[in-house]
């Protein structure tokens, strides 16, 4: 038995939930400026995040065109799925 065997980098990012749990409140429209810069360094070396930080650039452009504060409920169910499977670690990355 290997006790000591090396860790891979397969281990889910407990930064990765903040990030996301950082982009649902965008869409509660709660994230300001500061916070989204936050969230736009981590998605550099994050790709799980930056797929779900797609769905905020979509997010924008409807919020831009409706000029409305509310969020489709479909949108913030992608996020909230996003959210789910980043829980659900030993997906093909
Ligand atoms: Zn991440």
């Amino acid at each position: 038995m290997n006790s000591g065997a090396p860790r891979s980098v397969d281990e889910p990012k407990s930064d990765c939930a903040e990030s996301l749990k950082e982009l649902y409140a965008f869409l509660d429209g709660e994230l300001t400026t500061e916070r989204r810069s936050h969230i736009r360094e981590h998605l550099e070396g994050c790709l799980p995040c930056y797929e779900a930080f797609d769905f905020e650039a979509e997010l924008r452009i409807v919020v831009s065109t409706r000029c409305r504060e509310e969020v489709p409920e479909a949108l913030r169910s992608r996020v909230a799925d996003a959210i789910r499977k980043l829980g659900e670690s030993g997906a093909d990355a």
